[in-house]
């Protein structure tokens, strides 16, 4: 059997499809959904990162405030640029480049976003109210996750999940999302990690496998049983002499071996990667929406 190839850039496109339906009605009330965007430094994948959300935000309407800030920008000053679009009416989403210069604490500056701006899903309130269920702005890959598992008609209620990898990013929150009594979640979730005796144990198990272990291969065809649903989060970049840059992106799946056990499989690059930033434009979109009083 060959495995269904869930297309992230597909169910991206769909997704912004709809964003951009909902951006032009909100134009129709005189609302324009704006995300403030702050990088720090001149790290080359976050600027490329930054510049993709840029665009994606043009794309479909959003409007997007761009500050770009030297390496020796202060904590202070930061805090400052934060606190000015918390308090502006323009702004409905804050998004800070992680990672960010090491003289600047990261969690004070993801704790000074006002939470009902905070769009990355990062801020402890927001973390919470998803640990307990609540509405709330959901981290955007692991919500990612859980949106192409659902737009592939995947049935999660009852299923075996196993997710490799505990970051605060990826594994923890899409564990917890999983495990909630909602439609699209109800799963029984397994989480696994370096201290996990026995990997392939509990992958063998699995009716779906979410890894996010940031290693290539850490998810092989032998641990992975007939028909499971395999969702690949890894971006990793591997040496590849055939290449002009000379490296290759691949996940964390040997995804040639598994796709041929695996009754879905997303692949890397076209997987989770697109799904990424959509979610965020969909968090701005509710958030212009909520401070608008539209459900
Ligand atoms: P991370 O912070 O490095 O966390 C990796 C997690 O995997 C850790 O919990 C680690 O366990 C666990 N782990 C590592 N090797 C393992 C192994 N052999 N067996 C079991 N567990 C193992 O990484 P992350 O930020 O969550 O990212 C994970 C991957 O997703 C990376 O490749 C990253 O580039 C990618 N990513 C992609 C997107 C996207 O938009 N597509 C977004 C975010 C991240 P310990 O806790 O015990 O160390």
């Amino acid at each position: 059997m060959s495995a269904k190839i869930i297309d992230g850039k597909k169910i991206a496109a769909d997704i912004r499809e709809e964003l951009k339906a909902e951006v032009a009605a909100l134009k129709e009330q005189n609302i324009i959904p704006g995300l403030g965007v702050i990088l720090v430094g001149e790290d080359p994948a976050s600027q490329s990162y930054v510049s993709a959300k840029e665009k994606a935000c043009k794309n479909i309407g959003i409007f997007s405030d761009d500050n770009r800030l030297s390496a020796d920008t202060s904590e202070e000053e930061l805090l400052k640029l934060v606190d000015q679009m918390n308090k502006d009416p323009k702004i409905n989403g804050i998004l800070v480049q992680l990672p960010l210069p090491k003289h600047i604490n990261e969690a004070a500056i993801l704790l000074a976003i006002d939470p009902d701006k905070d769009v990355d899903g990062f801020h402890p309130m927001n973390v919470g109210k998803m640990m307990v269920g609540e509405e709330t702005f959901l981290p955007c890959t692991p919500h990612g996750v859980v949106q192409m598992l659902q737009r592939s008609g995947v049935e999660t209620s009852g299923a075996h999940v196993v997710v490799v990898g505990r970051s605060n990013i990826v594994g923890k929150p899409v564990a917890n999302m999983l495990l909630q009594k909602k439609d699209g979640a109800n799963a029984t979730v397994t989480l696994c990690h370096t201290r996990t005796k026995d990997l392939s144990y509990h992958t063998r198990q699995a009716d779906i496998i979410i890894a996010a272990s940031g290693w290539p291969n850490t998810v092989t065809a032998e641990m992975v049983k007939d028909g499971a649903v395999v969702i690949d989060v890894g971006v990793n970049r591997v040496e590849d002499a055939s290449r002009e840059r000379g490296y290759r992106l691949v996940g964390d799946v040997d995804f040639d071996a598994v796709k041929e056990k695996a009754s879905f499989i997303t692949p890397v690059p076209g997987g989770v990667g697109p799904m990424t930033i959509t979610m965020l434009l969909f968090n701005t979109v509710n958030s212009a929406k909520r401070a608008n009083g539209i459900n």
